[in-house]
């Protein structure tokens, strides 16, 4: 498989192929970096541990405690790793957590970032940088936080357990979806969105059948890369508000609260603005863009229902009121009443409305 570079903007470096991150050592030496601190989450050390190999004398450090939703805790004992070894870069290997850290620390040091992703939540394509402090989430936007280089090797996602390789391509795909019906989009947007949509329409259902077919999953990956470029451009709506309150407030696991909201949410907005969704159904089959993602969703075995993922029915009250106080850009207008109807059904695993 060819190691195919292709530049997103003019500062950006993204490189595709099986075992790519074997090339890591070239990328620093090219950016005249040589003190890599290595991130991963605890589950990921052997990960780090290969880049730390693979790097030899510009590794300057392994450190592997990220978490969800980058608490800041976190992030200060790995800025005081930062200052010990001096790096002059980081090396983020895993998904959207050990991103997060990494971005984390470019928005405190503005390091370099080199990032090697393992799912397919897109935040290595973002300015976007969400944090936890007290149990409360937020998010800013800053170009310091975009890495200089992403290496997408479809080896490390052949590891990717099937469950997550599912849940974590509805989440890429959300970012897609979303962006059909962006106030901001661009002719341009739109085009990568649909690219990156029919990237996993594709291509899942091949890395289903073959989680370790490594064509299908660098096809999943560039899906994955449009996905998380176009939720670097444009606003989002409903769909990942919604999922910000379920994570932020709930603590939902993100890529699952994505896969279960999608097709609820889409549904929503299918009602204002069936049109621009017609990509969606174009690909996937029907009249309805909301329909069509819950029967790719079920077909993939894609969880359904909130309830799965222990949110207790009690809390839709709370979650109704949260996801409305502060009112937002979203085609159709958002009501208290129907997003509590829309949690309803999401947390039961019904059909969407
Ligand atoms: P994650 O990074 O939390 O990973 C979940 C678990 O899977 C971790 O234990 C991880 O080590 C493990 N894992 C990851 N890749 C693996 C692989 N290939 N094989 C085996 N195990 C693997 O999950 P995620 O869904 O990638 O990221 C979620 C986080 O990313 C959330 O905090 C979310 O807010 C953030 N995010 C941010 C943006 C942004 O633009 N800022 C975009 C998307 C997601």
């Amino acid at each position: 498989m060819g190691h195919a570079a292709q530049d997103i903007s003019s500062d950006v470096r993204v490189v595709f192929g099986a075992n790519t991150r074997s090339n890591i050592a070239a990328e620093l030496r090219r950016l005249n970096l040589s003190k890599a601190l290595i991130l991963a989450t605890p589950q990921q050390g052997d990960a780090a541990l290969e880049i730390a190999e693979y790097l030899g004398e510009l590794a300057a450090g392994v450190f592997c405690k990220a978490a969800m939703h980058t608490p800041v805790e976190v992030t200060e004992v790995a800025m005081s790793h930062v200052a010990e070894t001096q790096a002059d870069c980081v090396v983020a290997i895993g998904g959207g957590s050990t991103t997060g850290l990494g971005k984390a620390i470019a928005y405190r040091t503005d390091l370099p970032q080199i990032v090697i992703p393992t799912t397919y939540a897109g935040s290595e394509c973002t300015p976007i940088l969400g944090q936890t402090e007290n149990g409360v989430k937020t998010t800013l936007s800053d170009p310091k936080v975009l890495p200089e280089v992403i290496i997408y090797d479809s080896e490390l996602v052949k590891t990717l357990p099937v469950a997550m390789t599912v849940t974590s391509a509805l989440n890429a795909m959300a970012h897609a979806a979303e962006a059909l019906y962006a106030t901001d989009r661009t002719a341009g947007t739109t085009a990568m969105a649909v690219d990156g949509l029919k990237a996993f329409v594709n291509g899942l259902p091949k890395v289903l059948d073959d989680p370790s077919d490594l064509a299908a999953r660098e096809a999943t990956q560039r899906g994955a890369w449009a996905c998380g470029t176009v939720l670097g451009q444009v606003g989002m709506a409903l769909h990942h508000k919604l999922c910000h309150t379920l994570g932020g407030s709930f603590d939902l696991p993100h890529a699952e609260t994505h896969a279960i909201i999608l097709p609820h949410a889409i549904a929503y907005n299918a009602r204002a603005v069936a049109k621009d969704l017609r990509p969606i159904c174009d690909l996937l089959g029907g009249d309805n863009a909301g329909t069509a993602l819950h029967n790719f969703a079920t077909s993939m075995n894609a969880p359904t229902a909130l309830r799965d993922l222990g949110m207790a029915e009690a809390d839709l009250d709370r979650a109704a009121d949260l996801a409305t106080t502060k009112p937002y850009p979203n085609p159709q207008p958002v009501t208290r009443d129907d997003i509590r109807a829309l949690l309803q059904a999401a947390w039961a695993g019904d059909t969407p409305i």
